[in-house]
């Protein structure tokens, strides 16, 4: 079968043939529907994150997928069923506690593989198994936008975990402030809109389609050029909520002072190692002084699967359309990793049911 690899230094994908898998006890055959590509994948791409298996030259890549049962293989699934598949799997040597409690999205980095990211093949593939406990069903209705899932699913963790920082006393939050208008920002206000007052921070110029999508959203675009992070309260209003997708380092400390008193900032940004200067003692003692709360955010486990699976199928029609700009057919997958001023959202699409 085909499938679309990466190997260390080539800098680009390609396609590859590669054998089609046998599922094992326990496992699911999945034909492959469609797969997001996202920032990950790029920095997978450029060589700056994950590994193929170990022994192996290439990775397949592909961690957002969506696909129909092939070969249900003695599992409660359906053969035609569309289902989404989890990311983490155990390393080499098996499952550890975090894997044990259903917690692998907790796992620390040396404590877990990722397919398509790290350690382990993705689903770009004409058919990927999965272990059945790792598959959650989507209803045919959401299917053709299956490869949200994921993305979806790493900001109800990271809005879980910053409301469970917040759940001693009455929080009522009414602001939010996303920073980036990447896919994961702008995923994440079509979230926050329905409860939240919502801003998006970016530095685009207009006319850019992230701004046109996130204003149709009812959320008001921050340009940080003309508004620095901390001026936000000043121009605008503090936010109860910081959701920060820009991996812009200086955004993680900056949060505090655009941050409401006891508000939290959820920090998702992978940024590379940057020195620069922060008044420290200011900011701990806004910190503690206003009980503010700071927390980073990895992955997502089945719960958030599930809840991004609900949140797909209430987002307006009119969003996945909008949002994402590039399905791109198998054989001209190329266009789903071009970045032009167009590019919000891409996946390929490798079997139309
Ligand atoms: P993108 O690179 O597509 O989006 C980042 C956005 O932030 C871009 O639109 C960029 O604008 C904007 N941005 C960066 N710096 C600034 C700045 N100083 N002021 C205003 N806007 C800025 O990435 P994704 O949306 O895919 O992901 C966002 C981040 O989250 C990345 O760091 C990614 O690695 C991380 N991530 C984390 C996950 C997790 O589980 N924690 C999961 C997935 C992603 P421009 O394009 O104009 O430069
Ligand atoms: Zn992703």
């Amino acid at each position: 079968m085909k499938a679309i690899g990466v190997e260390p230094g080539e800098g680009r994908p390609r396609i590859l043939e590669v054998p089609r898998p046998t599922p094992g006890a326990g496992e699911v055959l999945v034909r492959t529907h469609r797969v997001g590509v996202d920032g990950t994948d790029h920095e997978v791409i450029a060589g700056n994150h994950g590994s193929p298996p170990p022994g192996e030259e290439h990775l397949i890549l592909g961690h957002e997928a969506v696909g129909v049962v092939e070969d249900p293989n003695g599992s409660g699934f359906s053969r035609g069923e569309f289902v989404v598949p989890t990311v983490r799997r155990p390393p080499p040597g098996g499952e550890n506690e975090y894997f044990e409690r259903g917690e692998a999205d907790m796992a620390p980095p040396e404590a877990t593989l990722e397919r398509g990211i790290d350690g382990a093949h993705g689903f770009m593939s004409e058919y990927f198994t999965s272990p059945a406990e790792c598959l959650l069903s989507v209803p045919p209705e959401t299917a053709p936008w299956g490869f949200l899932v994921e993305p979806i699913s790493i900001s109800e963790k990271a809005l879980e975990l910053a409301a469970a920082s917040r759940s001693s006393f009455g929080w009522d939050p009414e602001t939010a402030l996303v920073l980036g208008n990447g896919s994961l920002g702008l995923v994440t206000v079509a979230m926050l809109v329905e409860r939240f007052e919502v801003y998006c921070l970016g530095r685009s110029d207009r006319p850019d389609p992230t701004i046109d999508v996130l204003e149709r959203l009812g959320a008001t675009y921050v340009d940080s050029r003309e508004t620095p992070v901390p001026e936000v309260p000043s121009a605008h209003e503090p936010a109860d909520l910081v959701y920060e997708a820009t991996g812009y380092a200086k955004h993680a400390f900056e949060s505090i002072d655009a941050l409401a008193p006891n508000g939290v900032a959820a920090l998702l940004g992978v940024p590379e190692p940057w020195s620069f200067e922060i008044d420290g003692g200011r900011l701990h003692k806004a910190l503690v002084m206003e009980n503010k709360a700071i927390v980073g955010s990895v992955n997502s486990g089945p719960a958030h699967f599930r809840a991004a699976i609900e949140r797909l199928g209430g987002f307006p029609e009119w969003f996945p359309e909008a949002f994402v700009t590039t399905v791109a057919p198998f054989d001209s997958f190329e266009a789903a990793f071009e970045r032009t001023d167009g590019t919000i959202k891409t996946a390929v699409a490798f079997d139309e049911p």
